[in-house]
């Protein structure tokens, strides 16, 4: 029993390793005629355990046969959201060169940031004025970051629980 779970953990290990490999391939297929020096970086960028394929980022994202990303994992939403369904906006630095959130979430994400501001700021004025009272200023705070964390659902329900089996 023992022997059979570790042996099937390793085909996992193996096989996401190889699947990790694939956008620093595709970077140096397309870079075949420059030097190292000139690619280094963005190789580096691509193994770094924390930003790269083989790390966090992996589980968030779905890719096919061919390496391509299917699916990302919207860090706003929390589900799997396909990139031809639904816009995800650029992002040089990531290893899909895509955002980790919809572009509908980054909108909806970055609003609710800047609200949460705005209401903690006019909550300290409330009280310095007397306005509100400061025993209330803790219920007030959970209430500001209740709205700020708030899951704002895409409007065309696009996206699901579960990820999707590859394509
Ligand atoms: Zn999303």
């Amino acid at each position: 029993m023992q022997s059979v779970l570790l042996t099937n953990n390793i085909g996992k290990y193996t096989m996401s390793t190889k699947k990790a490999f694939v956008p620093l391939i595709e970077l140096l297929e397309a870079n075949k005629d420059k030097k190292v020096s000139e690619i280094l970086d963005q190789a580096k960028a691509l193994t770094d355990a924390k930003t790269g394929g083989g790390g966090r980022s992996a589980d968030n994202v779905l890719r096919n046969d061919k390496g391509e990303v299917t699916h990302i994992f919207c860090y706003y939403h929390k589900m799997w959201e396909s990139v031809t369904d639904v816009e995800f906006g650029k992002k040089a630095s990531s290893p899909t060169g895509l955002s980790n959130m919809c572009k509908e979430g980054t909108a909806s994400w970055t609003k609710q940031q800047r609200d949460a501001k705005t209401a903690r700021d006019k909550l300290l004025k409330d009280v310095a004025a007397g306005e509100v009272k400061p025993s209330e200023i803790g219920t007030r705070t959970e209430e500001i970051e209740k709205a700020r964390q708030e899951i704002i659902p895409r409007k065309d329900k696009k996206g699901t629980k579960n990820k999707p089996k590859t394509a």
